[in-house]
């Protein structure tokens, strides 16, 4: 996903939990600096952010089938990822539907994600996670007058080490960039059809960048400056585009771990790599890779448009809802 699409993300969390109304003081934080989403949420994928990681992929889960030792670790039934993930999450019933590409067959193999160290994606996730957590407690008067309860040892901290809703708010919204990410398909796919520059990740990005649209640019975020009122407005004028419905409830997080909870949301992420390009025609690792283009994918016929509008619908609807509902499992810890 690039800037505009993360940051559109980050936007549309803030108005999705606005309306449910069940994190009042979240929303007081973070709303004020619901522009800043055009940073915060891009920052991971910064070129100076990355000098932390490595330059490119550089938080990922691409996960492919498995031969070593404790097999059955790896493996995660459709019935149990669905237990897990919970049926607001749009990818269980899209997975349900597609169970004639991916069989009971597919579903009993073992796969796993190797990525490199520093790249683990649920790792980072959780790392900014508790990180969060922490920025809250250390937070300063204002902050300290929206977190519930009363942390015992910030007067012992000097004012000037506090931090601020706007510091909080970027890391909130770099969070974001990583829960979002955790639902793009070939972040969670090791074939070498989902790298970057081989036909269908880079496109699939474009596509959803175009339906977003520049509003969500830094440029007209951060430079022209429009009203929070008027951001929040545009955020939810893009649902249509991808044809999105929020109920207004945003879910518990079943696991009470955001790592568990990533590695199950790529875990899914990598089975819809697998609907969009099937391995009966796509094989995975070892065999050698063709790529698998967007246009050939989606293009061809009715059936690939189709296919293609309900990618986007999942994958936007569940980007929001996993932002969602990691702020406000974060947020929790402290009622
Ligand atoms: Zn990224």
């Amino acid at each position: 996903m690039d800037q505009r699409t993360h940051a559109w993300i980050a936007i549309r969390a803030i108005s999705l939990l606005e309306s449910e109304n069940k994190v009042p003081q979240l929303i007081k934080l973070l709303k004020p600096h619901a522009k800043e989403a055009a940073i915060g949420a891009w920052i991971p994928d910064k070129r100076d952010a990355k000098l932390g990681g490595a330059k490119t992929q550089n938080h990922v889960f691409k996960m492919g089938p498995y031969a070593g030792s404790l097999k059955s670790r790896f493996v995660v039934s459709q019935k149990k990822l669905a237990r897990k993930l919970g049926d607001q999450r749009l990818v269980t019933s899209f997975l349900a539907a597609n169970d004639h590409i991916l069989d009971k067959a597919w579903w009993k193999q073992p796969y796993k994600a190797d990525p490199s160290p520093g790249q683990h994606l649920p790792n980072r996730a959780m790392a900014l996670s508790i990180n969060n957590i922490d920025m809250l407690i250390l937070g300063d008067d204002r902050v300290q007058n929206f977190v519930p309860g009363r942390i015992q040892f910030i007067e012992k901290v000097r004012p000037t080490l506090r931090c601020s809703s706007g510091q909080i708010a970027l890391f909130f919204f770099m969070l974001s960039h990583f829960l979002a990410d955790a639902l793009m398909p070939c972040h969670s796919d090791e074939r070498d059809l989902s790298d970057y520059n081989n036909g269908l990740h880079m496109q699939l990005e474009k596509h959803w960048s175009k339906k977003v649209g520049t509003f969500f640019t830094e440029k007209k975020l951060i430079k022209d400056n429009p009203s929070v009122r008027d951001v929040l407005k545009e955020a939810k004028e893009i649902d249509r585009k991808f044809d999105l419905d929020f109920q207004g409830s945003v879910p518990q997080i079943r696991s009470r771990d955001v790592w568990e909870e990533m590695v199950l949301v790529c875990r899914a992420s990598f089975a819809v790599a697998s609907v969009i390009a099937p391995p009966a025609k796509w094989p995975y690792k070892p065999a050698t890779q063709k790529p698998a283009p967007f246009d050939l994918l989606f293009k061809q016929n009715d059936k690939g448009e189709e296919l293609l509008a309900e990618v986007d619908r999942v994958i936007m609807h569940d980007a929001v809802m996993n932002v969602a509902m990691v702020w406000k499992y974060i947020w929790e810890k402290f009622s």
